[in-house]
């Protein structure tokens, strides 16, 4: 039966001539099968970073509406390109940005939010029998602005599509073929997941697994919408992959389903507050006016009338929000105000922890026997996070890697 594939490349997946001739040969491929295809494409590899260099160099506090304007323009070259090498093998395409897909977001530029996508234009197509290729991590705000969506968002453009026009599968190709136990990067023998539930590669991805950006599996979440990961470097359609979806018998098998990190935060801590109602208010108030995000929160007992409260946010907001800090303090009279931007946050993720007690304490074990200190502890039912200095983040990830025995001996 012929299917309806959304099918999103990201940029290594398109960062040259060959690579996008290599896509076009696989959708080419799935259309010879019957199916009909939706791609979604993210800028050749390097290149959002090179705008956003060209941003820095001009006006790094802009306007982001600008910044907008700019950061979508990387998309746009590799549609076109695509839809090019797709009409010369003789396949009818058509390229679309996010304005012209009618991707409707929020207004809050480069973080923008999908409201809805109106799909009808791309069906009209579809059913002309052409491919449709369309840009990813950018989309338009009801007063026709361009927006875009974070980086990596176009793995949420795909989701979104894929959920707006029912498809009956969304495939995220890039540079591993599926979700492995740990960042294979860093880790060799990490082990490859064929099957994993969405709840946990939601922790996974937002403790810094950057396989799938994190608001494409909310999207997927709650849509139940399953996404499967593969590698385009694989030329057989049925090599290996990874399935996310949600299915709860999935998650209850394994303990330890992956370990992930993040090393984009920065630590900031203000000793010697007044411990009195609305403290946490008039600290982190400013900081979220200014629109920081605050990850970890912990707050210490008082003692004598006094407390601390250390908190992370992302590094690239790390001067600014000190500064806020530092000032809030000086009018609570704070003993002191100070930051850390080394710091690494590693978290391992498992639908098992659930019903299962001792792993957080076998975490912390495997820690000290390295001699590695932990700054900060976070918990949730299928996760356990911890802040360590950064510079020991690898011998973290192999030693709870090991310990958890996620290792592949095969
Ligand atoms: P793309 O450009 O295709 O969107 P990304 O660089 O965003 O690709 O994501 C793929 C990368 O994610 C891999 O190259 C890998 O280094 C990294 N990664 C991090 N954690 C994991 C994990 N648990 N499993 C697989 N890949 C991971
Ligand atoms: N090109 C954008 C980025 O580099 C979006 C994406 O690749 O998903 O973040
Ligand atoms: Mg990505």
């Amino acid at each position: 039966m012929s299917k309806l594939i959304v099918q999103k490349y990201g940029g290594t997946s398109v960062g040259s001539v060959e690579r996008i001739q290599e896509v076009a040969n696989r959708v080419i491929r799935y259309r010879n099968r019957g199916d009909s295809v939706v791609v979604v494409l993210s800028a050749m590899s390097g290149e959002t970073n090179k705008l956003v260099e060209l941003i820095n160099a001009i006006n790094p506090k802009g306007s982001a509406r600008e910044k907008d304007v700019i950061l979508s323009t990387g998309e746009q070259v590799t549609i076109g390109l695509l839809s090019l090498a797709l009409e010369a093998k003789g396949c009818p395409a058509r390229s679309y940005t996010g304005t012209q897909a009618r991707v409707m977001t929020d207004n809050a530029h480069c973080k923008a939010r999908i409201s809805k996508i109106e799909g009808d234009k791309l069906t009209k197509d579809l059913d002309a029998g052409r491919v449709v290729v369309v840009a990813g991590f950018q989309g338009v705000d009801n007063e026709g602005n361009i927006t875009t969506l974070g980086r990596g968002g176009s793995d949420t453009t795909a989701v979104a599509l894929a959920v707006a026009l029912k498809a009956d599968e969304c495939q995220i190709y890039t540079d591993v073929d599926g979700v492995y136990t740990t960042d294979p990067r860093m880790v060799p023998e990490a082990t490859h997941i064929p099957k994993l539930a969405l709840e946990e590669m939601l922790e996974m991805a937002s403790q810094g697994s950057k396989v799938l950006q994190i608001r494409a599996v909310e999207f997927a979440y709650k849509y139940n919408m399953p996404i499967r990961v593969l590698s385009s470097f694989d030329d057989n359609d049925d090599g290996k992959s990874t399935l996310v979806t949600r299915e709860e018998d999935i998650m209850e098998e394994v303990l330890v389903r992956g370990v992930a990190f993040n090393k984009d935060e920065a630590q900031l801590t203000i000793t010697g507050v007044p411990d009195q109602p609305g403290v946490a208010y008039k600290i982190l108030g400013p900081i979220s006016d200014a629109n920081i995000e605050v990850d970890m929160i912990v707050q210490n007992i008082g003692i004598d009338g006094a407390t601390d409260f250390t908190f992370t946010i992302h590094r690239n907001d790390y001067d600014e929000a000190k500064k806020i800090l530092c000032e809030t303090g000086e009018k609570l009279g704070a003993k002191n105000c100070d930051g850390d931007d080394k710091i690494a946050k590693i978290s391992i993720i498992g639908g098992g922890m659930r019903s299962h007690a001792g792993v957080a304490s076998l975490m912390f074990e495997s820690l000290a026997n390295e001699g590695i200190n932990i700054r900060m502890i976070s918990t949730s039912e299928i996760k356990v996070s911890v802040v360590i200095d950064e510079k020991y983040l690898e011998l973290a990830v192999r030693s709870l890697h090991d310990v958890f025995d996620l290792g592949d001996c095969s």
